[in-house]
């Protein structure tokens, strides 16, 4: 009877552990470099190495995100975000939606350069199939710095990677304890800490110490209801430059990404999505031979809609609607791989 007593003990003991531990969320941390990684000779160096601490550092760095969840990690790629490419992107969308994929996995963390990061998050946000949360954060001061920020970014993006209500809310970035959706996030500020905004559209939430507060879910279209796809064997994307608007513009950098093989090109128009007279003739001209352009704006505020100075009816080019340059640049690659049709890219640019 007194073994028997023991055994149902021991059991339950057992139970107890298993299910406190089942009742952690598991997050996966994907690590792909940038200042959160950063390195410097000294807490005060303001000069540094992007990408030099691996994913195993920046988990040991903050022991209490064992706390709010069952954290691993995975090395995608060491890099300062200022050489994010296509090749990295397709290796991040595909571990993220086979991670997700898994009843094991919770949500996912990625760390990642500051400089490109409104980019792969919208990359990401078109791209992943699932409504689990999936969140970005980097840092502006390297690991060594006095008072660096990436710490507790880390700890805020895991716990809302955690978090069941970010679920549904398409990508989201956690910066500064500020959360933005993908769709909206921009770097405004070359050092500042604060660097992000999310211009008119706001803030989708806000975490303190792990805390959040939830504000709004996007009403754009994304993650599990996208119509893009990233295939298994996708290897490539289609090239899409962005040019620069500017008085006295020369048609000459559209003529030179045509030649060069872009299949997109994205104008940081001036104003409501303007170029010069020889600029926008030249934009129409090279239409007609196939390669879609987009018009956006260089003001970083507000929206370029169709047909309101510019007759894109007439001209056969897209509105870029909310999205920024290098926001419109990433929706036309993922748009090409379905259509050339200015039509239909125009209708994903009003959806997405
Ligand atoms: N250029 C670096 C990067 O984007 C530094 C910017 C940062 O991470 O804050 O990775």
């Amino acid at each position: 009877m007194k073994t028997y007593r023991i055994a149902v003990l021991v059991a339950a003991a057992v139970l107890c552990v298993s299910s406190a531990h089942a009742q952690k969320p598991k997050v996966v941390i994907l690590a792909t470099g940038g200042t959160i990684a950063g390195a410097a000779l000294k807490p005060t160096d303001p000069g540094y190495k992007s990408g030099a601490v691996g994913v195993d550092v920046l988990i040991d760095a903050v022991p209490q995100l064992k706390d709010i969840a069952d954290v691993s990690g995975e090395q995608i790629a060491s890099i300062g975000s200022q050489d994010m490419n296509d090749e990295v992107w397709l290796k991040l969308a595909k571990r993220v939606n086979e991670l997700l994929a898994s009843p094991d996995v919770d949500g996912i963390a990625i760390t990642h350069g500051t400089d490109t990061l409104e980019e792969t998050s919208y990359f990401l946000h078109l791209v992943t199939k699932s409504d689990k949360p999936v969140v970005l954060t980097g840092s502006m001061r390297p690991s060594t710095a006095m008072s660096a920020d990436g710490p507790l970014n880390i700890y805020n993006c895991v716990a809302i990677a955690a978090d069941p209500q970010a679920r549904g809310r398409g990508v989201l970035v956690l910066i500064d304890d500020d959360i933005h959706s993908a769709h909206d996030v921009i770097k405004r500020h070359t050092t500042d800490v604060a660097t992000f905004t999310s211009g008119e559209a706001g803030l989708v939430g806000v975490s303190l110490f792990g805390a959040q507060t939830w504000y709004r879910t996007p009403a754009q279209v994304h993650t599990a209801k996208s119509e893009f796809t990233i295939a298994a064997d996708q290897a490539t994307l289609p090239r899409v430059d962005i040019i620069y608007a500017h008085a006295n513009m020369s048609p000459d950098l559209i003529t030179a990404a045509a030649v060069n093989g872009a299949k997109g090109i994205v104008i940081a128009g001036v104003g409501d999505g303007n170029m010069t007279a020889p600029a926008w003739t030249e934009l129409q001209r090279v239409a007609k031979e196939g390669v879609v352009g987009v018009r956006s704006t260089r003001t970083n505020g507000g929206i370029t809609r169709r047909n309101i100075e510019v007759n894109d009816d007439q001209g056969g080019t897209v509105a870029s609607m909310e999205l920024n340059p290098s926001k419109a640049r990433v929706l036309l690659q993922l748009a090409l791989l379905k259509t050339s049709d200015a039509k239909k890219i125009q209708d994903y640019f009003n959806r997405y």
